[in-house]
């Protein structure tokens, strides 16, 4: 490791996905990334044009190569996507500007493209014409491509890695991050986000180390260069020294030992030491989860997100593709419950590439999300729910509504439900008739009618993630206001009892779905509320078992019936703190993992 002359950096951000990883960086920079910007002398100039044109050349061979493995793998059609952006690099007009620019302001000719290309994407993008504001997705994927070799940096793509990387990004988009390598990620680590950002779920579902919030930590980093992760206590350590290494790989062993310690335990029946039964599903994005949810002695899915099978292919998976994963999914639990929650795109996880389904949004998290998305494009969605009540004939499925925000919206998605019944039917295809249909309770309106929303609804599902952000408003991703993101908020806290109650007054179950269910400290307060079933990240179930066969229910319950009377957040989360830690320190299990 000749990178051992440089001192180490020592840098600290939010602890997201446990473990420790040693190795180089593969640095990942999304779009907005900061260009240089630099003045050129005059004579200078023409080298800079110069450098623009082989990048021009580098990337039109880029895209060619691209274009012809789509082709070969997914057919001409999908392919033709990319004729669109050759021409982008043929725009005459495009490249005159930037070069104009560099003559006006002297500045580099990075900086001069970026900022032409800018004012191309945002004059498409108001252009009220589909096929002009397609125009803009083309602009800003190989702008980006063109920029990137302009900067000398490796071309991004995730999902070939050439060997183990630490992936060091300034963001990593829900795209990216589904589209990872799995078999060579060692770690993410990424300046932004937070706990509930989408990198750090797709990173503990992998169960590899992630830190987030890291500010700048892009900027201190290039390729190659020797981090060590450390995603117990949210560090990452550049160029790490050799007594470093000595300390963590002792605690890496150490840490090991433990997990082995809690996947044994948590082959054990999950029951509280008073003899309630608690259920602990998992939370999946892709059917090759199987194993580790079994692993990890799941008791079925809790969620399935489904968006992630549109975010990480070029092409809309069809109908039949659908069923096939669903099915899968169905069938591999030996009879347990799968959840299965229809398209949650937009916010974070916006469908690139497809400019006519979805245009960019000022303010994506109040925006085209989830159920709004599918009620205005209902072939798609008809598709997906024929798919999921197909699926409903091999195996215990349940299907439940992202976003509800209202009875009105619960309905039109039930009568979209029903058509697909019919359908079906007509065409002699089997499907489960009782397949229970479950609401989700996200946004604070869902949350305040709970009762009127459980009359039409087999289940809930608590999304915190969201409930917290719209209910706090804190952005569930901005890293600069995550402190502010308190789930032992009482408004929080009032809020789940008052939905749990309404539930269960129609006689119906409760569980909670976000990342919230997986975080042990808060597992003896969701319970104590009378939440039925928490569904989390496969990895984070071992020790939320290891927890609920370490308490009394009957004293879950006197604390969350105290946590509502308090008014301080810190006091609600101190007080729970010392309640699990003193549970899991007798097994030497840490408390946050
Ligand atoms: C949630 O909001 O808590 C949730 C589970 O949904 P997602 O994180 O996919 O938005
Ligand atoms: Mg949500």
């Amino acid at each position: 490791m000749e990178e051992r002359a440089h001192n180490e950096i020592v840098l600290e951000g939010v602890a997201a996905s446990s473990g420790i990883a040693l190795g180089r960086v593969f640095l990942h920079i999304q779009s907005d990334v900061s260009i240089p910007s630099y003045h050129v002398d005059a004579p200078m100039r023409q080298a800079e044009v110069a450098r623009l044109e082989q990048s021009l050349l580098t990337t039109r061979q880029q895209i060619q190569k691209i274009q012809s493995e789509v082709e070969r793998n997914l057919g001409a059609d999908e392919a033709r996507i990319f004729d669109a952006h050759l021409l982008v690099l043929e725009d005459q007009a495009l490249i005159g500007e930037t070069i104009r620019e560099m003559e006006s302001s002297g500045l580099n000719i990075e900086a001069c493209f970026h900022k032409i290309s800018q004012r191309y994407i945002k004059a498409f993008d108001e252009i009220d014409d589909e096929y002009l504001r397609e125009r803009a997705g083309d602009i800003r994927d190989v702008a980006q491509r063109l920029l990137q070799n302009l900067l000398g940096q490796a071309v991004l793509n995730l999902s070939k890695l050439a060997d183990k990387r630490i992936v060091v990004g300034n963001d990593i988009s829900p795209s990216d991050a589904a589209g990872i390598d799995r078999s060579n990620a060692l770690g993410v680590v990424t300046d932004s986000g937070s706990k509930t950002s989408h990198a750090v779920i797709v990173a503990r579902s992998m169960r590899i180390p992630s830190v987030v919030g890291l500010r700048d930590l892009t900027k201190r980093v290039q390729n190659g260069d020797w981090v060590l992760v450390d995603g117990y206590e949210g560090k990452v350590i550049i160029h790490p020294s050799e007594s470093t290494l000595f300390v963590y790989g002792k605690l890496r062993k150490e840490k090991e030992g433990q997990q082995q310690r809690l996947i044994d335990a948590s082959k054990q029946p999950c029951v509280t030491l008073d003899g309630v039964k608690v259920t602990l599903r998992a939370n999946i994005e892709k059917s090759d989860e199987i194993g580790l949810v079994k692993e990890c002695a799941g008791d079925g899915v809790g969620l399935f997100r489904t968006e992630f099978l549109y975010l990480s292919v070029t092409h809309l998976p069809d109908e039949e593709e659908q069923f096939d994963t669903y099915r899968a999914v169905a069938e591999g639990f030996d009879g347990s419950q799968v959840i299965i929650r229809p398209l949650a795109l937009g916010g974070d996880k916006p469908l690139l590439g497809h400019a006519d389904l979805f245009p960019q949004e000022s303010n994506p998290f109040l925006g085209y999300r989830a159920i709004r998305f599918c009620l205005e494009n209902r072939d798609l969605f008809k598709q997906q729910l024929r798919a999921i009540l197909r699926a409903s004939a091999f195996g215990p499925v349940s299907l439940m509504y992202p976003m509800i925000s209202g009875c009105e919206e619960l309905a039109r998605a039930n009568e979209i439900l029903e058509e697909c019944r019919v359908e079906l039917r007509k065409k002699r295809i089997a499907f489960n008739e009782n397949m229970p249909i479950g609401t989700m309770i996200e946004i604070p309106s869902a949350a305040t009618i709970a009762d009127l929303l459980a009359r039409d609804s087999d289940f809930f599902s608590i999304g915190t993630n969201d409930l917290i952000q719209y209910m706090l408003a804190i952005d569930r991703v901005n890293d600069r206001i995550a402190h502010l993101y308190e789930p032992t908020h009482p408004a929080i806290i009032r809020t789940l009892r008052h939905i749990i109650d309404a539930a269960h007054k129609e006689g119906i179950k409760v569980s909670v779905c976000g990342e919230m269910a997986g975080d042990p400290i808060y597992v003896p307060l969701l319970l104590g509320l009378g939440v039925d079933e928490l569904s989390m990240s496969p990895p984070l179930i071992p020790a939320a078992k290891y927890l609920v066969r370490a308490l009394n229910y009957a004293d879950a319950k006197a604390m969350a019936e105290k946590a509502l009377t308090m008014e301080s957040p810190k006091a609600i989360y101190a007080m729970f703190e010392t309640f699990c830690r003193k549970r899991l320190d007798v097994a030497k299990i840490p408390l946050v993992d």
